[in-house]
């Protein structure tokens, strides 16, 4: 993967679970030295071009969601694993979304990530903070820079004899914008013009 040969893709998301990921559906049931998978995924980013897939399935029966979940690696080129075409979506044209298929997709139990099953929902726990925290960072970044482009453009187009900064609506506008990114940044600018 770090060296840009496999490509990888999370399949967390289902039809009917996203938010609320302890009821996923997907199972996993052991038999002999493999899991048998059975399920389907949904809105999985480099679900076409994946070479790998870390699928979140339940492994366990105990009722108690987070406990009976597993990731589990899943060669894409594995029988019984289908690829839907990419779904059409507003934004992001770069990453292709896909829905995934596991029919009957056997895996030798040894591809459980972390060596042990029942540890899914932790691992996922842990790193997708990381994740959620980095989509924060780069809207605030890229409203700021968006922003602060758009101040420059008010003080050079002029409109009335002026340049439209000047006029009142306009510095609402703009003075509403710096309020969110503001408000959505950990700690105040102190100077920032
Ligand atoms: C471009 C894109 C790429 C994606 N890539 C991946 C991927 O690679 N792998 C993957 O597994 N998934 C992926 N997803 C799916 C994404 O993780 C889910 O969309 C997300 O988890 C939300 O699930 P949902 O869409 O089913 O929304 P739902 O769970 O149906 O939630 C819809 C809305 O309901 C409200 N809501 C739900 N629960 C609560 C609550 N407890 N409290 C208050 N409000 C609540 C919120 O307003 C929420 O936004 C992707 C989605 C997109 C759009």
């Amino acid at each position: 993967m770090a060296s840009g040969e496999v490509i990888s893709a999370v399949a967390m998301t289902e039809p009917d679970t996203g938010s609320d990921l302890q009821a996923v559906k997907t199972r996993a049931v052991l038999d002999g030295d493999d899991y048998v998978i059975n399920g389907s995924k949904t809105f999985i980013s480099n679900g076409t071009n994946s070479d790998i897939i870390v699928v979140i399935a339940k492994t366990g029966n105990t009722g108690k969601g987070s406990r009976d979940i597993s990731l589990i690696l899943v060669e894409a080129d594995r029988v019984g694993v289908t690829k839907s075409k990419p779904l059409r979506k507003v934004g992001l044209h770069a990453q292709d979304t896909t829905m995934l298929f596991f029919q009957d997709v056997r895996v030798p139990k040894a591809n459980i990530l972390g060596g042990e099953p029942g540890q899914g929902f932790y691992q996922l726990m842990k790193e997708l903070a990381w994740e959620r925290l980095s989509i924060g960072i780069l809207a605030i970044a890229a409203s700021q820079a968006v922003l602060e482009q758009t101040v420059a453009y008010t003080r050079e187009r002029k409109a009335f004899g002026k340049p439209i900064i000047e006029f009142q609506n306009s510095r609402f506008k703009l003075a509403d914008l710096k309020t969110e990114i503001v408000l959505g940044r950990p700690t105040p600018i102190a100077a920032w013009n």
